[in-house]
């Protein structure tokens, strides 16, 4: 994708820092709402507003314009129609929201019913939502948020993850998560927790060391139709795996990723979390083979992180 919009954009952090030190340049922080654009949802709370989510200043795609897919020589090419919102997690500027379950709660409910929105309008075929956390891990901005992008096409590495779970059911008349969940429930090496409706464990091959996965234990094939407890558990789930990257890591920058089913999908799709701390860039291995080298095995990092959960 290229979005030339995006050179433009504030770089208030610097390599090896996860905060800027400056609120009063901040955007995200309470009043300097005037710095963005005008809220498409806000959360309340007692002492003002506790989330917001607005349109990127600086968006990947826009929301106007034509989706126009045409060849052109031997490239496929599609217009960059689609929509690029920013999601203040928490008011906060130092204090980050895996640090109290309910404000990750919060900022996952408005999350979820912000991609809901987003879903209504049928030119989007899949809806991301992410957190980076730090430079490191794509951060422009040190205030914590996330960030959800709504895109016309599906994009190939979910068209990859789309295609593996329709074959699995195609294949086995199960889902592949399912099969999963039941070798790493019955392995338990890499398992960190098991929850009232979902399991949080290593994966088995992760792209970076310490990945690790929340997962319903149901078939639920999009986010956008977890209930509020299911989100409240995650929420703390996922506050769990960040704290103990931190205590592991020494507060590791990190991105968290919501997998969730594209349109058209088809059986066998399991929406699930992924967390990864990025201690290691991609290298040139990674760049020219799509797999990744991580130095730590995940059943050491899960033992490593059982001990500070
Ligand atoms: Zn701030």
């Amino acid at each position: 994708m290229i979005s030339t919009d995006r050179v433009a954009r504030p770089r208030h952090l610097e390599p090896g820092r996860v905060l800027d030190a400056d609120t009063s340049r901040c955007p995200f922080c309470p009043g300097n709402e005037s710095h963005t654009p005008p809220s498409l949802l806000t959360v309340n709370g007692p002492d003002g507003w506790r989330v917001r989510a607005f349109p990127n200043r600086f968006p990947a795609v826009g929301i106007e314009g034509e989706l126009d897919a045409r060849a052109r020589g031997p490239y496929d090419v599609v217009g960059g129609v689609g929509a690029h919102e920013v999601i203040v997690e928490t008011r906060d500027h130092v204090r980050p929201p895996w640090h109290d379950p309910r404000q990750q709660a919060l900022a996952l409910l408005a999350a979820r019913d912000r991609m809901r929105d987003l879903a209504r309008d049928s030119r989007f075929q899949a809806i991301l939502w992410f957190r980076n956390h730090g430079p490191e891990a794509g951060a422009s901005l040190g205030h914590p948020h996330a960030q959800v992008v709504a895109l016309p096409i599906v994009p190939p590495r979910l068209a990859h993850i789309t295609k593996r779970f329709r074959r699995h059911h195609q294949a086995h008349g199960r889902e592949l998560m399912k099969d999963v969940l039941d070798f790493e429930r019955a392995d338990r090496r890499r398992v960190l927790f098991d929850d009232v409706q979902t399991t949080t464990f290593l994966a088995y091959a992760p792209r970076f060391a310490f990945e690790t996965w929340i997962v319903p234990n149901a078939p639920a094939a999009s986010f956008l139709e977890a209930t509020d407890a299911m989100i409240d558990e995650v929420a703390t789930a996922m506050c769990r795996v960040i704290v103990a990257f931190d205590r592991v890591l020494a507060e590791p920058p990190h991105n968290a990723l919501i997998v969730t089913a594209p349109a058209g999908s088809g059986p066998g799709f399991r929406w699930h979390i992924t967390l990864m701390p990025r201690m290691a860039a991609f290298a040139g291995f990674e760049l020219l083979s799509g797999a990744s080298l991580t130095g730590t095995a995940p059943e050491e990092a899960a033992r490593l992180m059982r001990t500070k959960l």
